[in-house]
């Protein structure tokens, strides 16, 4: 099952269709539903060029969810698609 965008848990389940055909997931860590292909906007690029910067840097996954407060999955994913372009 897919990664919820909000809380990253793995805890989901479908959730029926949308309107378009679209599959959509409900997470039963947050309770929230969406759609996996569904880009969450909850980090500016600059934020994320930010963290990326703080990882070269050679700041631990821990320190930069601590201090920029991105769980470190998400950092984890970003790192694997590179720099922002
Ligand atoms: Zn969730």
């Amino acid at each position: 099952m897919p990664e919820c965008p909000a809380c990253q848990s793995t805890h989901t389940v479908k959730n029926g269709k949308a309107k378009n055909g679209t599959q959509t997931y409900l997470c039963k860590g947050c309770g929230r539903r969406f759609h996996p292909e569904a880009r969450p906007i909850a980090h500016s690029e600059a934020t994320r060029q930010q963290i990326l910067d703080a990882v070269h840097e050679r700041m631990s996954l821990r320190g930069v969810q601590r201090v920029f407060g991105v769980h470190r999955n998400t950092v984890i994913r970003w790192i694997k698609k590179g720099p922002v372009k």
